[in-house]
């Protein structure tokens, strides 16, 4: 479904991915953890076509969608609007068809009330599941999120890790940049650590959580 094969990527001078490899299957859900600075959006950004490696390869089947740490909503479209814009406008799909659908995502995500609010009259959390509607509206083959609960207060953070579970049952395949553990733990089928702009570890969830390597136990003792 996505491939990633020696990516590099420097800023001015500073290597910043690292010869990055990676694989995802079609409905797994990979999981990159690591410190701030690692290279983590970096490596997202590249995926997604926002930033262009230097050298290596990137393959992937479909279309994805992708959701940010501060939600990035239009500010004067309604948030019907935000949902149904890119279908029509991009995908060139029928009206009627993309806002049937889109109010079913809505109503998956417990917004069927707010579908005429602006974005500015919702909370954090609302914000997010419009955005998670919006990305979803393109029916991606693979939802990329960066950091989607860094902007929020915890219980509003819970909501959104709880739309983003449901969606790994339902095997939606995804690649999710996190700073919760728990959560990484329990919803990845893959866990990949970056540090300082490589992969210093990559396994199973329970791997990367037994593992003895010196870093990684170093990096979640923080979260202890
Ligand atoms: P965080 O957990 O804080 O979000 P991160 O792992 O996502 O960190 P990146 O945002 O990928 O880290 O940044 C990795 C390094 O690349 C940092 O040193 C950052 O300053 C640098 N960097 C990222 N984007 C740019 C850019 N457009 N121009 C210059 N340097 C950049
Ligand atoms: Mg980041």
């Amino acid at each position: 479904m996505l491939e990633m094969k020696h990516i590099k990527k420097s800023f001015n001078g500073q290597e910043v991915l690292r010869d990055i490899s990676l694989t995802v299957e079609k409905g797994e859900v990979l999981s990159i953890i690591g410190p701030s600075g690692s290279g983590k959006s970096t490596l997202l950004r590249c995926a997604t076509g926002l930033e262009t490696p230097d050298s290596g390869e990137i393959r992937y089947t479909g279309t994805f969608g992708l959701v940010f740490q501060n939600f990035n909503l239009f500010p004067h479209y309604s948030v019907i609007k935000n949902v149904t814009d890119a279908p029509i406008k991009v995908q060139k799909r029928r009206k009627d068809e993309v806002y049937q659908e889109a109010r079913a995502l809505l109503a998956k995500m417990g917004l069927s009330d707010k579908e005429n609010a602006y974005p500015c009259q919702l909370s954090g959390g609302q914000q997010q599941r419009v955005s998670i509607a919006r990305a979803l509206a393109m029916n991606p083959d693979i939802l990329f999120f960066d950091e989607p609960t860094s902007a929020l207060d915890p219980e509003l953070t819970g909501e959104i890790l709880k739309v983003i579970k449901d969606l790994a049952a339902e095997h939606m395949t995804m690649v999710i940049v996190t700073h919760e553990m728990s959560f990484a733990r329990n919803v990845s089928d893959h866990i990949l650590f970056m540090d300082q702009g490589y992969v210093e570890l990559e396994g199973t969830a329970e791997e990367v959580f037994a593992s003895s390597n010196s870093r990684i136990r170093g990096f979640l003792g923080k979260f202890e």
